[in-house]
Protein backbone atom coordinates (compact mmCIF):
# COMPACT_ATOMS: atom_id res chain seq x y z
CA UNK A 1 0.00 0.00 0.00
CA UNK A 2 1.52 3.48 -0.94
CA UNK A 3 2.90 5.59 2.22
CA UNK A 4 1.66 8.72 2.85
CA UNK A 5 3.86 12.12 4.13
CA UNK A 6 2.71 15.58 4.74
CA UNK A 7 3.75 18.11 6.83
CA UNK A 8 2.05 21.59 7.80
CA UNK A 9 4.06 24.24 9.28
CA UNK A 10 3.10 25.64 13.29
CA UNK A 11 1.34 28.75 11.58
CA UNK A 12 -1.05 28.26 15.09
CA UNK A 13 -5.08 27.54 14.47
CA UNK A 14 -5.81 26.64 11.13
CA UNK A 15 -7.99 28.76 8.82
CA UNK A 16 -10.32 27.61 6.15
CA UNK A 17 -8.07 27.71 3.55
CA UNK A 18 -5.68 25.41 5.29
CA UNK A 19 -8.61 23.28 6.10
CA UNK A 20 -9.84 23.21 2.17
CA UNK A 21 -6.34 23.02 1.03
CA UNK A 22 -4.76 20.71 2.93
CA UNK A 23 -6.33 19.31 6.10
CA UNK A 24 -9.40 17.91 4.70
CA UNK A 25 -7.69 16.00 2.43
CA UNK A 26 -5.11 14.44 5.05
CA UNK A 27 -8.23 13.26 6.65
CA UNK A 28 -9.76 11.43 4.22
CA UNK A 29 -6.24 9.96 2.77
CA UNK A 30 -5.91 8.56 6.57
CA UNK A 31 -8.62 5.97 5.67
CA UNK A 32 -6.69 4.93 2.44
CA UNK A 33 -3.51 4.74 2.71
CA UNK A 34 -0.39 4.46 5.66
CA UNK A 35 -0.15 7.92 6.11
CA UNK A 36 2.15 10.52 8.34
CA UNK A 37 1.73 14.22 8.85
CA UNK A 38 3.77 16.27 10.88
CA UNK A 39 4.23 19.71 12.04
CA UNK A 40 7.05 20.70 10.45
CA UNK A 41 8.59 23.13 13.26
CA UNK A 42 12.46 22.89 12.07
CA UNK A 43 11.22 24.35 8.86
CA UNK A 44 9.51 26.94 10.49
CA UNK A 45 13.07 28.47 12.26
CA UNK A 46 14.06 29.31 8.77
CA UNK A 47 11.95 32.23 8.84
CA UNK A 48 11.96 34.84 11.76
CA UNK A 49 10.33 33.29 14.93
CA UNK A 50 10.64 33.70 18.62
CA UNK A 51 10.62 30.52 21.09
CA UNK A 52 7.11 31.38 22.77
CA UNK A 53 5.01 32.18 20.08
CA UNK A 54 6.49 28.77 17.89
CA UNK A 55 5.90 26.71 20.85
CA UNK A 56 2.74 28.20 21.07
CA UNK A 57 1.97 27.93 17.46
CA UNK A 58 3.25 24.25 17.20
CA UNK A 59 0.71 23.59 20.01
CA UNK A 60 -2.53 25.13 18.58
CA UNK A 61 -1.30 23.70 14.94
CA UNK A 62 -1.50 20.16 16.49
CA UNK A 63 -5.15 21.17 18.51
CA UNK A 64 -6.03 22.28 15.03
CA UNK A 65 -5.27 19.02 13.41
CA UNK A 66 -6.21 16.38 15.55
CA UNK A 67 -9.81 18.50 15.90
CA UNK A 68 -10.03 18.47 12.01
CA UNK A 69 -10.03 14.51 12.45
CA UNK A 70 -6.98 13.35 12.05
CA UNK A 71 -7.11 10.28 13.73
CA UNK A 72 -3.89 8.99 15.67
CA UNK A 73 -5.65 5.35 15.52
CA UNK A 74 -5.49 5.83 11.66
CA UNK A 75 -2.65 7.75 10.97
CA UNK A 76 0.72 9.19 12.97
CA UNK A 77 0.27 12.71 14.10
CA UNK A 78 4.03 14.40 15.12
CA UNK A 79 6.38 17.24 15.94
CA UNK A 80 9.30 16.97 13.72
CA UNK A 81 11.48 18.14 16.07
CA UNK A 82 10.45 15.06 18.66
CA UNK A 83 12.04 13.10 15.49
CA UNK A 84 15.95 14.23 15.56
CA UNK A 85 16.17 11.27 12.62
CA UNK A 86 15.09 14.32 10.19
CA UNK A 87 17.80 16.68 10.75
CA UNK A 88 20.60 13.46 10.61
CA UNK A 89 18.88 12.43 7.64
CA UNK A 90 18.91 16.35 5.61
CA UNK A 91 22.79 16.09 6.51
CA UNK A 92 23.55 13.04 5.28
CA UNK A 93 21.56 14.14 1.98
CA UNK A 94 23.91 17.41 1.86
CA UNK A 95 26.77 15.52 -0.58
CA UNK A 96 23.63 14.19 -2.67
CA UNK A 97 22.49 17.68 -3.23
CA UNK A 98 24.10 19.96 -6.08
CA UNK A 99 23.67 23.54 -5.09
CA UNK A 100 22.65 24.83 -8.39
CA UNK A 101 19.49 22.66 -7.97
CA UNK A 102 18.69 24.60 -4.40
CA UNK A 103 19.41 28.06 -6.02
CA UNK A 104 17.31 27.05 -8.38
CA UNK A 105 14.05 26.61 -6.28
CA UNK A 106 11.24 29.46 -6.69
CA UNK A 107 10.81 29.73 -3.28
CA UNK A 108 14.31 30.36 -1.99
CA UNK A 109 14.18 33.38 -4.77
CA UNK A 110 10.79 34.63 -3.22
CA UNK A 111 12.42 33.93 0.03
CA UNK A 112 15.64 35.41 -0.35
CA UNK A 113 15.27 38.44 -2.31
CA UNK A 114 12.91 39.90 0.53
CA UNK A 115 15.64 39.52 2.83
CA UNK A 116 19.19 42.00 3.87
CA UNK A 117 21.11 38.97 4.25
CA UNK A 118 20.29 35.34 3.82
CA UNK A 119 20.67 32.66 6.04
CA UNK A 120 21.55 29.24 5.00
CA UNK A 121 18.03 27.41 6.20
CA UNK A 122 16.14 28.70 3.35
CA UNK A 123 18.65 27.54 1.07
CA UNK A 124 18.59 24.21 2.29
CA UNK A 125 15.20 24.26 3.26
CA UNK A 126 14.34 21.23 0.47
CA UNK A 127 16.56 19.09 1.72
CA UNK A 128 15.15 18.80 5.38
CA UNK A 129 11.80 18.59 3.54
CA UNK A 130 14.07 15.54 1.41
CA UNK A 131 14.49 14.03 4.15
CA UNK A 132 10.80 14.18 6.14
CA UNK A 133 9.43 12.26 2.80
CA UNK A 134 12.17 9.73 2.58
CA UNK A 135 12.87 9.16 6.11
CA UNK A 136 9.29 7.38 5.78
CA UNK A 137 9.87 5.78 2.37
CA UNK A 138 6.79 7.33 1.37
CA UNK A 139 5.81 7.28 -1.96
CA UNK A 140 2.99 10.30 -2.55
CA UNK A 141 2.87 13.34 -0.85
CA UNK A 142 -0.31 15.44 -1.06
CA UNK A 143 0.96 18.95 -2.05
CA UNK A 144 0.03 22.21 -3.27
CA UNK A 145 1.53 23.36 -6.51
CA UNK A 146 4.39 25.80 -4.72
CA UNK A 147 5.64 22.52 -3.87
CA UNK A 148 6.11 20.50 -6.76
CA UNK A 149 9.65 22.33 -7.43
CA UNK A 150 10.61 20.97 -3.81
CA UNK A 151 9.12 17.74 -4.52
CA UNK A 152 11.37 16.69 -7.59
CA UNK A 153 14.68 17.85 -5.41
CA UNK A 154 13.57 15.00 -3.26
CA UNK A 155 13.45 12.59 -6.27
CA UNK A 156 17.19 13.90 -7.63
CA UNK A 157 18.25 12.96 -3.79
CA UNK A 158 16.27 9.80 -3.88
CA UNK A 159 17.88 8.85 -7.14
CA UNK A 160 21.19 10.24 -6.12
CA UNK A 161 21.19 8.30 -3.11
CA UNK A 162 19.94 4.78 -4.86
CA UNK A 163 23.11 5.49 -7.75
CA UNK A 164 25.56 6.14 -5.39
CA UNK A 165 24.52 3.82 -2.25
CA UNK A 166 22.66 1.11 -3.29
CA UNK A 167 23.07 0.44 -7.17
CA UNK A 168 21.60 -2.82 -6.68
CA UNK A 169 18.18 -2.66 -5.08
CA UNK A 170 17.24 1.21 -4.90
CA UNK A 171 16.37 1.93 -1.60
CA UNK A 172 14.48 5.12 -1.73
CA UNK A 173 11.02 5.34 -3.65
CA UNK A 174 10.79 8.22 -5.87
CA UNK A 175 7.92 9.85 -4.16
CA UNK A 176 5.28 11.61 -6.39
CA UNK A 177 3.40 14.55 -5.89
CA UNK A 178 -0.43 14.34 -5.18
CA UNK A 179 -1.73 17.69 -5.93
CA UNK A 180 -5.06 18.29 -3.12
CA UNK A 181 -8.73 18.85 -4.98
CA UNK A 182 -8.59 22.18 -3.33
CA UNK A 183 -6.06 24.36 -4.95
CA UNK A 184 -6.35 27.70 -3.93
CA UNK A 185 -8.59 29.41 -1.69
CA UNK A 186 -9.21 33.05 -2.65
CA UNK A 187 -9.28 35.19 0.63
CA UNK A 188 -12.40 37.17 2.07
CA UNK A 189 -10.74 40.28 0.07
CA UNK A 190 -11.27 38.26 -3.91
CA UNK A 191 -7.64 39.30 -4.80
CA UNK A 192 -5.28 37.08 -2.88
CA UNK A 193 -4.88 33.62 -1.98
CA UNK A 194 -6.39 32.97 1.96
CA UNK A 195 -3.44 33.92 4.11
CA UNK A 196 -3.07 34.74 7.90
CA UNK A 197 -0.37 37.18 6.97
CA UNK A 198 -2.90 39.43 5.04
CA UNK A 199 -5.67 38.93 6.75
CA UNK A 200 -8.08 37.65 4.89
CA UNK A 201 -8.91 34.81 6.20
CA UNK A 202 -11.67 32.82 8.60
CA UNK A 203 -9.89 31.08 11.60
CA UNK A 204 -11.43 27.47 11.04
CA UNK A 205 -11.99 27.52 15.15
CA UNK A 206 -13.93 31.01 14.77
CA UNK A 207 -17.76 30.93 16.42
CA UNK A 208 -20.57 31.24 14.06
CA UNK A 209 -20.91 34.55 14.95
CA UNK A 210 -17.04 35.34 13.72
CA UNK A 211 -17.80 33.60 10.57
CA UNK A 212 -21.01 35.69 9.76
CA UNK A 213 -18.94 38.48 10.57
CA UNK A 214 -16.90 38.00 8.29
CA UNK A 215 -18.81 36.65 5.53
CA UNK A 216 -21.62 39.40 5.20
CA UNK A 217 -18.73 42.04 4.17
CA UNK A 218 -17.00 39.61 1.27
CA UNK A 219 -16.84 40.68 -2.30
CA UNK A 220 -19.67 38.72 -5.19
CA UNK A 221 -20.27 39.41 -8.35
CA UNK A 222 -19.82 43.14 -8.86
CA UNK A 223 -22.29 42.96 -11.68
CA UNK A 224 -24.72 42.45 -8.89
CA UNK A 225 -25.92 45.83 -7.72
CA UNK A 226 -29.54 45.27 -7.01
CA UNK A 227 -31.32 42.25 -5.98
CA UNK A 228 -32.87 42.02 -8.90
CA UNK A 229 -29.67 42.44 -11.15
CA UNK A 230 -28.86 38.76 -12.51
CA UNK A 231 -25.59 37.30 -11.28
CA UNK A 232 -22.85 34.73 -12.25
CA UNK A 233 -21.43 32.52 -9.63
CA UNK A 234 -17.99 32.12 -11.39
CA UNK A 235 -17.36 35.73 -11.23
CA UNK A 236 -18.42 35.80 -7.32
CA UNK A 237 -14.45 34.71 -5.76
CA UNK A 238 -15.46 34.09 -2.58
CA UNK A 239 -18.98 32.64 -1.69
CA UNK A 240 -19.12 30.77 -4.28
CA UNK A 241 -16.24 28.74 -3.71
CA UNK A 242 -17.27 28.44 -0.24
CA UNK A 243 -20.39 27.08 -1.18
CA UNK A 244 -18.68 24.22 -3.70
CA UNK A 245 -16.21 23.47 -0.66
CA UNK A 246 -19.28 23.46 2.28
CA UNK A 247 -22.74 23.26 0.40
CA UNK A 248 -24.00 20.03 -0.67
CA UNK A 249 -24.09 19.52 -4.48
CA UNK A 250 -27.64 19.84 -4.43
CA UNK A 251 -27.40 23.44 -2.62
CA UNK A 252 -24.49 24.71 -5.00
CA UNK A 253 -27.03 23.88 -8.00
CA UNK A 254 -29.42 25.94 -6.00
CA UNK A 255 -27.52 28.95 -5.82
CA UNK A 256 -26.66 29.07 -9.34
CA UNK A 257 -30.04 29.12 -10.49
CA UNK A 258 -30.92 31.32 -7.86
CA UNK A 259 -27.72 33.71 -8.77
CA UNK A 260 -28.31 34.02 -12.31
CA UNK A 261 -32.06 34.27 -11.79
CA UNK A 262 -31.89 37.04 -9.53
CA UNK A 263 -34.29 35.13 -6.99
CA UNK A 264 -31.58 35.48 -3.97
CA UNK A 265 -29.83 38.55 -3.16
CA UNK A 266 -26.32 37.93 -1.79
CA UNK A 267 -27.23 38.04 1.99
CA UNK A 268 -29.69 35.60 1.52
CA UNK A 269 -26.74 33.04 -0.55
CA UNK A 270 -24.65 33.89 2.27
CA UNK A 271 -27.13 33.05 5.03
CA UNK A 272 -27.57 29.23 3.22
CA UNK A 273 -23.30 29.24 2.83
CA UNK A 274 -23.42 30.09 6.91
CA UNK A 275 -25.80 27.26 7.66
CA UNK A 276 -23.40 24.71 5.96
CA UNK A 277 -20.31 25.72 7.37
CA UNK A 278 -20.88 26.39 10.93
CA UNK A 279 -22.83 22.82 10.18
CA UNK A 280 -19.02 21.35 9.63
CA UNK A 281 -16.97 23.35 11.68
CA UNK A 282 -18.78 23.53 14.62
CA UNK A 283 -17.96 19.76 15.68
CA UNK A 284 -14.55 20.96 14.83
CA UNK A 285 -14.63 23.60 17.52
CA UNK A 286 -16.01 21.43 19.89
CA UNK A 287 -13.74 19.00 19.85
CA UNK A 288 -10.76 21.72 19.85
CA UNK A 289 -12.30 23.12 22.95
CA UNK A 290 -12.66 19.64 24.55
CA UNK A 291 -9.01 19.32 23.65
CA UNK A 292 -7.79 22.24 24.69
CA UNK A 293 -8.97 21.97 28.24
CA UNK A 294 -7.26 18.68 27.99
CA UNK A 295 -3.51 19.34 27.78
CA UNK A 296 -2.49 16.21 28.85
CA UNK A 297 -4.42 14.26 26.43
CA UNK A 298 -2.48 16.40 23.70
CA UNK A 299 0.92 15.40 25.24
CA UNK A 300 0.10 11.92 24.68
CA UNK A 301 -1.00 11.69 21.77
CA UNK A 302 1.50 13.75 20.21
CA UNK A 303 4.17 11.42 21.82
CA UNK A 304 2.80 8.57 21.11
CA UNK A 305 3.15 9.95 17.43
CA UNK A 306 6.06 10.70 17.58
CA UNK A 307 7.22 7.30 18.86
CA UNK A 308 5.40 5.85 16.28
CA UNK A 309 7.50 8.03 13.94
CA UNK A 310 10.75 7.44 15.46
CA UNK A 311 10.74 3.64 15.04
CA UNK A 312 10.17 4.07 11.62
CA UNK A 313 12.54 6.62 11.79
CA UNK A 314 15.72 5.11 13.37
CA UNK A 315 15.30 2.02 10.98
CA UNK A 316 15.86 4.50 8.15
CA UNK A 317 18.84 6.17 9.63
CA UNK A 318 20.46 2.86 10.88
CA UNK A 319 20.49 1.43 6.96
CA UNK A 320 21.58 4.81 5.46
CA UNK A 321 24.08 4.59 7.80
CA UNK A 322 25.32 1.50 6.69
CA UNK A 323 24.91 1.70 3.37
CA UNK A 324 27.69 5.32 3.37
CA UNK A 325 29.89 3.40 5.77
CA UNK A 326 29.00 5.35 9.00
CA UNK A 327 28.25 2.45 11.22
CA UNK A 328 32.37 1.99 11.93
CA UNK A 329 31.90 2.35 15.82
CA UNK A 330 29.41 -0.88 16.34
FE1 LIG B 1 -22.15 35.30 -5.19
FE2 LIG B 1 -24.31 34.13 -4.21
FE3 LIG B 1 -24.28 36.75 -4.76
FE4 LIG B 1 -24.29 35.00 -6.72
S1 LIG B 1 -25.91 35.28 -5.21
S2 LIG B 1 -22.98 36.80 -6.59
S3 LIG B 1 -23.01 33.32 -5.87
S4 LIG B 1 -23.07 35.72 -3.21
Amino acid sequence: MPRIFSGIQPSGELHIGNYLGAVKNWVALQHEHPSFFCIVNYHAITQAFTPAELRRRTREMAVSLLASGLDPARCVVFVQSEVPEHTELAWLFNPLTPVGELERQVQYKEKSAKQEQVMAGILNYPILQAADILLYHADIVPVGEDQVQHLELSRVIARNFNARFSPDAPYFPEPQPRLTPTRRIVGLDGQAKMSKSIGNTIGLLETPEQMWDKLRPAVTDPSRQRKSDPGEPERCPVIYQLHRAFSPAPVVAEVEENCRGARWGCMDCKKVLHQHMAAELTPIRERAEALQARPAEVDALLADGAARARAVAKDTIAAVRGKMGLDAAH
